[in-house]
Order: C-alpha cells, then sequence, then structure tokens
C-alpha cells in the first residue's frame, strides 16, 4: 500500500472510525505528506458508501427548519463563490453537482453556459444545464474546455487523485481556473478528534490530503495557487461540535443524521442523546463560530478552499 497523494510507501496506521451505521474503517497515515486515506477503495466499497440514500432523494436533503438554514447558507457559499468568478469565465464545470444548487445559483446570477457532472443523474435538473455522466474522472468525452471547474466537497470522494487533477488539466482552456474545496486534514478539530471527526465521513472520503500535499500536486500539474481561505460558517463550527458529540455519544453524527430528511431516533436513550445534542449545539455554536475565524487564519481550521489557476 501507498501513498494516494505522494507516493510514499511509509504510511502507519491512523485509527479505526466507525460509520453511522457502526462498521469499522481502518485509515492510514502517510509519514511523508500527513494524508489520511482509507484502507482500500473497491467497487464494493464504492457500492456500500452510496447505498444508504447518500444522495436523500429529489427533494431537500435536510428537514424542515434546517434546510431552510442549509439552503440559506448553501446560498452564501455560493454568492461568495460568484464572487470569485471573473465576467470573462464563461464555460462552467461543477463536479459532483449534486442536484445542480449550485449551478442553479449561478444560472440566477446570468451565467448560462453551464455543465455539471455527477454519478447519477438527478430527476430535476434544470434544462440549462449540461449533463455529464460518469464518475470523475472516467466521464463521457465533452469535446470542449471550460474557463472554470468547481469541485465543492467532491474530491476526497475521487479514486485517483493524481489522475483527477490532470483531467482536470486536459479540460480547462490555458489560464482557465480550478475552485476546490474540502475537509482540512491539518485542521485542529481534525488533530483533536481523530476517528471521531465529522468530516472524516467514513468510508465516502477515501483521502484527506493536506493543504499542502495538494498545492505541490497541483503545481507538478502546471498550476499556480491564485487563493486559499479556511474559514466557513456553513461547515466549521458544525465539524467542531458534531466531533465533540461523536466523543461523547455511541452513535456517531447522531445530530447531523436526525437533520437530514428521513433521520429517525432509534430508542429513548437516542432520544435523550439527541436532546443534549441541541442544547450542545445551541450553546457551542457561537464559541466555535469565533473559533474558526481565529483558527482560519493559521489555516487550522476544519475545511479548506483553494484556487488554482493553470499555467
Ligand atoms: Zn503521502
Amino acid at each position: 500500500m501507498s501513498c494516494v497523494a505522494c507516493g510514499s510507501s511509509n504510511i502507519t496506521l491512523a485509527y479505526k472510525a466507525r460509520d453511522i451505521h457502526e462498521k469499522s474503517f481502518t485509515h492510514f497515515r502517510c509519514q511523508s505528506c500527513n494524508t489520511v486515506q482509507i484502507e482500500h477503495f473497491d467497487s464494493a466499497l464504492l457500492a456500500y458508501a452510496y447505498d444508504t440514500g447518500y444522495y436523500g432523494g429529489t427533494d431537500t436533503k435536510f428537514k424542515w427548519p434546517f434546510s431552510t438554514l442549509f439552503d440559506l447558507g448553501k446560498k452564501l457559499a455560493a454568492k461568495h463563490t460568484a464572487t470569485l468568478i471573473n465576467d470573462s469565465e464563461t464555460d462552467i464545470l461543477d463536479i459532483g453537482c449534486g442536484k445542480g444548487d449550485f449551478l442553479e445559483k449561478l444560472h440566477g446570477l446570468g451565467h448560462s453556459r453551464l455543465w455539471g457532472n455527477d454519478i447519477e443523474k438527478p430527476q430535476q435538473l434544470p434544462a440549462y444545464i449540461h449533463w455529464l455522466p460518469g464518475s470523475f474522472p472516467d466521464i463521457q468525452e465533452v469535446g470542449q474546455q471550460f474557463d472554470l471547474i468547481t469541485l465543492t466537497h467532491v474530491f476526497e470522494h475521487l479514486q485517483e487523485p493524481v489522475k483527477v487533477i490532470s483531467k482536470l488539466n486536459d479540460l480547462l482552456k490555458p489560464n482557465g481556473r480550478i475552485l476546490l474545496s474540502q475537509p482540512n486534514i491539518d485542521s485542529l478539530q481534525a488533530e483533536k478528534y481523530q476517528n471521531f471527526w465529522l468530516h472524516l465521513d467514513p468510508p465516502r472520503h477515501l483521502h484527506l490530503i493536506p493543504p499542502a500535499q495538494l498545492k505541490k500536486m497541483f503545481a507538478e500539474a502546471g498550476f499556480q495557487l491564485e487563493s486559499e481561505k479556511y474559514d466557513s460558517p456553513l461547515y466549521n463550527p458544525f465539524g467542531y461540535l458534531q466531533s465533540w458529540l461523536n466523543k461523547r455519544i455511541t452513535q456517531r453524527d447522531l445530530l447531523y443524521e436526525f437533520l437530514k430528511k428521513g433521520g429517525r431516533i432509534k430508542n429513548l436513550k437516542g432520544f435523550f442523546q439527541l436532546i443534549f445534542s441541541f442544547l450542545f449545539a445551541g450553546l457551542s455554536f457561537p464559541f466555535y463560530f469565533l473559533l474558526d475565524r481565529s483558527e482560519s487564519k493559521k489555516g487550522k481550521s476544519g475545511t479548506m478552499e483553494l484556487v488554482f489557476r493553470k499555467k
């Protein structure tokens, strides 16, 4: 076994992490670049990982009123992303586009040449989004290049990161840009909570490559780093509080899973744990929100957003 990010064979056992169905997955850490990767990725693992209603059907992912809050968060995130897009960037591809929410927001902001890629085509994908089927980087022939490609919490789900970066390079026009966001394995919340960390999301996150190594890989493929950002009110405070709860409550991601549509509590113990989780979340959110602001300045908060330009 070798590191998917740097190729080093100097990898050691990091931890075993239980998923939401109590199944255990072994994670390894690369001693050269600090990438954490899951034991082995094969088709059986991937089938298991996406079997249990991961895509949340065709409707909103979360229960009301959390769906409203989450949509607001997503809207603000899309608005922020839109500010990064230049007027000259017209052809935009979103990899792992899900139901096309992000592209829909861009359409609302006046962008019209939009492509979306994901494994399954959602039933309600707006007609103005060009659909590209396939598991990236194995997608159907596109026949054109893009000004901007976005991967929002998607890169860590893709099996071969080196191959992914090379395909991104092929798909971009000269000077084209990549906007990539994903969990930050170098964050203080990842270090503190290890196997209990929310953003480990076993077994869907196949590898978590630290910012320094990601920058190195993109540089080697001919990209230049344009900007980096680490604060995220949508992902980071919740990452902290759910991880804190995971360490104390046996059921992994109890609160997060309950907030999803169809999320249910199994017994009385779970009910009390949920009440406790809600109370803790409400009380701790402002603290974690401020903590994220401070940690992000040092590149140590729960998620990262990197923008690369093709040279
Ligand atoms: Zn490595």
